[in-house]
């Protein structure tokens, strides 16, 4: 019997399960050539399978997975641990420890006298300016968090003004004065911020030392209290090292001539000029006990009064030193390690 007459006499049943057969087993034929299509393909591109190991045939890399990269990903903290890390690129010569860096700001606040000096550990401001003369964002731009000492060399309001902006604003450990009163509301309004800023106060007169971390500051003077503010200010003299700053607050011939009068060594390279440089100050024979290397003054640009004086400028000259103002070059920045000191300005261009 051919194969026709057979087909033929089979049930219709029988003639579909046949075709279902035959579908099944091209089917599967089919699907087996894909399979070893595949393994051919992932066997010419191993990913982390070691070669000669061939993968296993029943996973085979489907279609839209990945082939991961041959070279395997380093890891993202690569640190050979027989290097030592290399030690970090000093910022300054080997032989200046920037611990012992000591910045004096003589601050730009117009008419009136604002001396921020910055140690590593400590942060001391000598008066503040008029009120809002720009202390207190000055500080803020700078960082500063706390003033440990705040000393006012007398009670007018070109040094106590701002001081009262400091208290209200930024947190203050000591106030220091030469307890002298005064009738202004600006300096009820100087006690009234000590006060509400819990800050210790403290009076001191000469022969007193003040401390604030490593910062050491004499008191040279007032010894005692007389009618004139200006010549009661508390004058300091801090040395750094081999370097001295002398700061005078607004006393004027009368208070030189009692401290030329002393045997207080009074020698500083870098001096804040008494009394914003006016001529009731800096008198030869107190500029000769100084000898100053730098003179700084702080006067407001085409202030009422006309400081700096001419004579002034002209003996702090004939004494040899070199003077820079604030109404001319803005703000001066003395810095010093102890041995040398640089000094840096606001406004460089200008003579
Ligand atoms: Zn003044």
């Amino acid at each position: 019997m051919g194969l026709k007459q057979r087909w033929a006499g089979w049930s219709g049943t029988r003639k579909t399960l046949i075709i279902v057969l035959l579908l099944v087993l091209f089917l599967c034929s089919a699907c087996g050539l894909i399979t070893l299509v595949g393994i051919s393909r992932y066997q010419l591109t191993p990913p982390t399978v070691e070669p000669g190991i061939p993968p296993p045939p029943s996973t085979p890399v489907p279609p839209s997975t990945p082939v991961p990269p041959a070279t395997p990903v380093p890891p993202s903290t690569p640190v050979p641990p027989s290097t030592p890390a290399p030690p970090p690129t000093p910022a300054l010569p080997p032989d200046v420890d920037v611990s012992d860096l000591i910045e004096v700001h003589i601050i730009d606040v117009g008419q009136g006298d604002a001396i921020l000096v910055r140690a590593p550990d400590a942060t001391v401001l000598v008066d503040g300016g008029e009120r809002n003369s720009g202390v207190v964002p000055y500080l803020q731009r700078l960082g500063v968090q706390k003033l440990d000492v705040v000393v006012a060399t007398h009670p007018h309001a070109d040094h106590i003004g701002g001081l009262i902006d400091v208290l209200q604003q930024i947190p203050v450990d000591r106030v220091i004065t030469n307890g002298q009163l005064h009738t202004t509301l600006t300096y009820e309004r100087f006690l009234d911020a000590i006060a509400d800023a819990r800050a210790e106060y403290i009076e001191v007169v000469r022969g007193d030392v003040i401390h604030a971390g490593n910062l050491v500051l004499d008191v040279l003077h007032p010894e005692s209290l007389t009618d004139s503010l200006n010549d009661g200010s508390v004058v300091l003299r801090m040395t750094h090292g081999s370097v001295s700053f002398l700061l005078t607050g607004d006393i004027e011939k009368a208070a030189e001539e009692e401290l030329t009068a002393t045997d207080i060594d009074l020698r500083a390279q870098i001096l804040k000029v008494a009394h914003h440089a006016s001529r009731s100050s800096s008198t030869p024979a107190f500029l000769q006990r100084v000898q100053p290397e730098v003179a700084i003054y702080s006067a407001g640009a085409d202030n009422r009064y006309g400081h700096p004086h001419d004579e002034t400028l002209a003996a702090l000259a004939v004494v040899g030193a070199q003077i820079l103002g604030t109404d001319v070059h803005g703000t001066v920045v003395v810095t010093t390690d102890g041995e040398t000191y640089q000094i840096t300005v606001e406004h460089p261009s200008s003579p």
